[in-house]
């Protein structure tokens, strides 16, 4: 057993993505090797985080907040020149910026917050879902396009048709990336090309 201050460590680790309980002891463990300014500076960015990024109200993707309630949009939804007839459904930010980063998208972005489940219906209570839905209430039917940005994985393509379901009344256009996108391929690790096709060709 573990002395306890390590053992609530690993007890935090554990809550991130990804991390197994193996993970979690290596990185606690790790954490008593570094030197107290190291410890102090990383736990002092943990402890202001909240303080520090805001949530966009709009697209709820996260952005720097320089002073606290100063704004309350991210800087795509405050850009002007972007093409706010599209909107561009994502999981998260990272999806969004690696979008962003092929120069080919003007539209706008909607963060889900993570892919909807079919089983655990209560988890999709996490997700940006109605307010999605909101969203597109208040645009202009026949001008709007919402673009599913989601991964060509099993849970992604679960969301696409969760959301083409949720939206079918809505009277807005509602396309896909394109399966450029190879089958089980997700956003993060497609190749700046590929998604590039995959947005072109979007149907
Ligand atoms: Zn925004």
């Amino acid at each position: 057993m573990f002395p306890a201050p390590i053992q609530k460590l690993i007890a935090h680790f554990q809550k991130l993505p990804g991390i197994g309980p193996r993970q979690a002891v290596k990185f606690a463990l790790r954490l008593t090797k570094m030197s107290a300014g190291e410890l102090k500076a990383m736990s002092a960015d943990v402890a202001n985080l909240k303080s520090v990024i805001g949530e966009c109200k709009e697209c709820f993707m996260l952005f720097d907040r320089p002073q606290p309630d100063s704004f309350s949009l991210c800087r795509f939804c405050r850009q002007t020149g972007r093409d706010a007839n599209k909107i561009c459904v994502v999981i998260n930010d990272h999806d969004a910026l690696t979008i962003e980063k092929t120069n080919t998208y003007d539209g706008l972005y909607h963060v889900l917050g993570g892919h909807v489940s079919l089983l655990d219906k209560e988890k999709n209570r996490n997700l940006n879902l109605l307010a999605l839905k909101n969203r597109i209430a208040s645009r202009p039917k026949e001008s709007t396009e919402v673009i599913l940005g989601l991964n060509a994985t099993a849970e992604g393509q679960a969301t696409v048709l969760y959301l083409e379901k949720l939206l079918a009344d809505s009277g807005v256009k509602i396309t896909r990336l394109a399966q450029g996108l190879s089958t089980g391929s997700e956003i993060e690790y497609a190749d700046d090309q590929t998604l590039i096709n995959a947005l072109k060709h979007r149907r």
